[in-house]
């Protein structure tokens, strides 16, 4: 089955069309007519080779929203028409701990989980392809059921990344009634992370490093707004937050947030910027045993609990539409934090140009 896609086909280059080969569905699959895709900061260091050299071509996109073309014999949980999600992985070992935890971007087994992109297929062929594409063949395992309103299906697709992500840890370490919570950079993950704090009941401050996204972040559900290069604004927290997630895709000063945490408050690191933060104070650490921790993405069963979650909250992500071909562009403005808050791709776009 072919596919239409947009990569970048070589170092250093532009993106560009590409046509690339899609199985057709073995027994466990589901075959994919993907509808749109949203763009992930990740894609950029992917692409950009900000994380080491990639393989190529790389197709990025791992926020998919799609309607079930085909399905294998063996499907059971999905069948043509239905409206469907990918995020971030395509498969793993599905017999590690971590896999039978339903943890499976923890995957302890010889590759890890096969990510949506860039990924090795096991036993199969070297490389993994997107969600810049017109069409992607899935194990029913890793596809997550949608049941947003149509109307909503654009705005749906950033849950699958920026949306689990944050969910995931806010989870993990008990964002709820009685926790105050920082979201740290209002980009594609922060505005999330926003509105998953709010709607599990903490009390939500968002830290922004643009003055200009103050009035948002307070429409967004944050209960304050603190200008994070503002030190008058920022003493105002000292010692004060159970949890903070710290969003933001560059290197920076990490101890102007940990001094934030109170006794026992940690910091959960998902941004991984290019080059590294400066060493943290061991000092902001040991006085309040404070921690510093990290999480990646979220399980499958995570993923379909925040969707579900978020189908009956009516929350979405709030999103800037684009065509395939403007991709570059798209690029250009997130480098310079100038996205509201997330550039989904409209696929009809790349259809239309076939
Ligand atoms: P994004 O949309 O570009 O948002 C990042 C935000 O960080 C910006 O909007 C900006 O917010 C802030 N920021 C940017 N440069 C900054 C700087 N020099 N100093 C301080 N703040 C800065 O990116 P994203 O898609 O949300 O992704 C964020 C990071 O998470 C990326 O590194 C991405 O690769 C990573 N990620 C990790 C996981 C995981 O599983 N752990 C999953 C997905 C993505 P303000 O304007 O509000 O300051
Ligand atoms: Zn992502
Ligand atoms: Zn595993």
């Amino acid at each position: 089955m072919q596919a239409q896609a947009y990569a970048v086909k070589q170092p250093a280059t532009p993106f560009a069309p590409h046509t690339l080969e899609r199985r057709e569905p073995g027994p466990r699959d589901v075959a994919i007519e993907i509808l749109y895709c949203g763009v992930c900061h990740s894609d950029l260091h992917t692409a950009r080779a900000e994380w080491g050299e990639p393989m190529y071509p790389v197709v990025p996109g791992h926020e998919i929203v799609g309607r079930v073309l085909s399905v294998g014999g063996d499907v059971d949980r999905f069948k043509a028409g239905d409206i469907v999600g990918v995020g971030c992985m395509v498969d793993s070992c599905r017999t590690c701990a971590a896999c039978a935890d339903g943890l499976e971007q923890y995957c302890e087994g010889p590759n890890g989980f096969t990510g949506t992109y860039n990924g090795a297929i096991k036993g199969g062929t070297p490389n993994t392809f997107g969600g810049y594409s017109t069409a992607i063949t899935v194990d029913q395992h890793f596809v997550l059921a949608i049941s947003h309103a149509e109307k909503d299906l654009a705005a749906t697709a950033p849950l699958l990344c920026a949306g689990i992500t944050t969910w995931s840890p806010l989870r993990h370490w008990g964002a709820g009634p009685g926790k105050k919570v920082g979201i740290v950079g209002i980009g594609g993950l922060g505005h999330m992370g926003v509105k998953l704090a709010h709607a599990l009941g903490a009390h939500t401050v968002a830290f922004t490093t643009s003055e200009s996204k103050r009035k948002d972040a307070l429409a967004l559900g944050a209960d304050e707004v603190v200008v994070s290069r503002n030190a008058d604004e920022m003493a105002k927290h000292l010692g004060s937050f159970d949890m903070i997630l710290n969003t933001v895709a560059a290197s920076h000063d990490l101890d102007a947030f940990t001094s934030l945490l109170k006794r026992d408050g940690t910091m959960t690191m998902v941004g991984v910027p290019e080059h590294p933060h400066p060493s943290p104070s061991v000092f902001n650490l040991i006085m309040g045993r404070r921690r510093i921790g990290g999480s990646l993405i979220g399980g499958i069963a995570e993923t379909q609990e925040m969707l579900d979650f978020c189908a009956q909250h009516g929350i979405t992500s709030d999103v800037e539409m684009i065509k395939m071909q403007d991709i570059e562009a798209a690029y250009g403005r997130m480098l310079k934090s100038d996205v509201k808050y997330r550039f989904v791709i409209d696929m009809a776009s790349l259809k239309q140009a076939a």
